[in-house]
């Protein structure tokens, strides 16, 4: 009687035992399912992953079904059982799935014993938009006549919401913004670009990745630059590179200036196209720009300059604004109405204000002794916006004017002139307007 009554405390300690076992340690956690996809399914890359762990048991099985409409298909699985991850690849064009909305469902249990042997299981829905059509665009701008280092606008339609809309040319590309249901899209022939075997893009992607691109339809006209030679003095070097010391220190005044010219200035030219996104989507500028009153111009945009220390040539660059001085530190005017998109030290042109005109068009202003305004102040044309100086890579006081195009130098000269303007700038602008 002694002995079964020891078993008997035995046994429930073991039953007591295993309970406590199997309680704690009893798998709960269904499997993990992960259905990776973009949201918009596109031509280029028509794959949706299904991806399934458990890390406590292993898994037991898997089912997709997809779902459009009332088609559906269920996809079953090869080879889960006893897998602790799993992933799968659905090619969704190659499945009959049609364009449009469809949806996919996972299910996946483990083998655990939880659930009366069931295991656990774990649903999971994602639906997605097939799109495998790229978008169609409309011109609705005809007259492009532009010269290298000039400016010209487009517009056109498209025919579904996009992800990236605009005008490349060569290297160079110009973002489209929406303008009265179409799109308008500032742009330049950059001043080294070669005419010749180049054509500029129209370029649209939607949602789904889909990229249609068209020839934009133009006449460029080729330019020749003037070249010019600088002479580098140890007295420039001795009082203009103490700006750029803590840069480069331990080096030579000679030494900077290179730096500058080539590391600093490819800086700032690559700064330019960033702050060329910081812009209105709507005409800010009114009428032709302002050239700064009573100025001489020193030197012209797109010139070759070479640089010459004790007769040696030490560095080639291209001037990518127009010079223009007059008395030392006069008043400097916003050349049109717009919004201060920077202010501050700039590099190579010293102190210098960036004025955004609205999409994708800004003035740049350099070498400034002082500046007046702040970013996102506005300014009317003909406001005082600082003063002229001789700061940054300057000889001597002058404004260095430049005009950007999402942050492409082109000729401020064309901008100066209210027939251009009206002949390449407003009549387009007014194309668009037109239904
Ligand atoms: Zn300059």
């Amino acid at each position: 009687m002694k002995k079964y009554k020891g078993m008997g405390i035995v046994l429930i300690l073991v039953v007591l035992i295993l309970g406590i076992y199997f309680g704690f340690f009893l798998d709960r956690t269904p499997p993990v399912i992960k259905i990776l996809g973009k949201k918009y399914i596109g031509r280029e890359d028509p794959i949706i992953q299904v991806y399934v762990t458990d890390k406590d048991s292993y898994i037991k099985n898997i089912h997709i079904k997809l779902t459009q409409g009332i088609w559906s298909k269920k996809i079953d699985l090869p080879n889960v059982k006893g897998k602790k991850e799993y992933k799968y690849k659905i090619n969704i064009p190659k499945l009959g799935i049609k364009e449009g909305v469809f949806s996919i469902n996972v299910s996946a249990a483990d083998n655990s014993i939880n659930n009366f042997l069931l295991g656990n299981q774990r649903i999971l829905n994602k639906s997605f938009i097939l799109d495998t059509t790229p978008p169609s665009i409309l011109m609705k701008t005809y007259r492009h006549n532009l010269v290298v280092g000039g400016a010209g606008v487009a517009g056109f339609m498209v025919s579904e919401p996009v992800s990236k809309i605009g005008i490349k040319v060569d290297k160079y590309f110009f973002p489209a913004y929406p303008y009265k249901g179409s799109y308008c899209c500032f742009f330049a022939i950059p001043y080294d670009v070669d005419p010749k075997n180049m054509t500029p893009w129209v370029i649209a992607i939607d949602r789904a990745g889909n990229e249609m691109k068209i020839p934009l339809r133009c006449y460029i006209k080729t330019r020749r630059f003037l070249r010019s030679k600088i002479n580098i003095t140890d007295k420039f070097l001795q009082q203009k590179m103490v700006q750029y010391e803590q840069d480069f220190k331990g080096l030579t005044p000679l030494q900077i200036f290179l730096k500058v010219n080539k590391i600093i200035r490819k800086d700032n030219r690559a700064r330019l196209r960033k702050i060329g996104l910081d812009t209105e989507k709507k005409i800010l500028f009114s009428g032709p720009f302002l050239r700064q009153p009573r100025t001489v111009r020193e030197a012209s945009f797109g010139t070759k300059r070479t640089y010459i220390y004790k007769g040696r040539v030490i560095d080639r660059e291209t001037h990518l604004g127009v010079d223009l001085a007059s008395t030392a530190r006069a008043p400097i005017l916003a050349a049109n109405n717009g919004r201060v998109v920077f202010a501050g030290w700039y590099g190579i042109y010293g102190n210098a204000v960036i004025i955004d005109h609205g999409y994708g068009v800004q003035s740049l202003y350099g070498h400034l002794s002082y500046i007046k305004v702040k970013r996102n102040d506005l300014v009317k044309k003909g406001e005082i916006i600082g003063n002229s100086g001789a700061t940054g890579l300057a000889g001597g006081d002058h404004l260095h004017f430049a005009i950007l195009i999402s942050g492409v130098p082109v000729d401020p000269v064309e901008w100066w002139d209210k027939n251009w303007l009206k002949n390449n700038i407003l009549y387009n602008l007014k194309q668009l307007s037109s239904k």
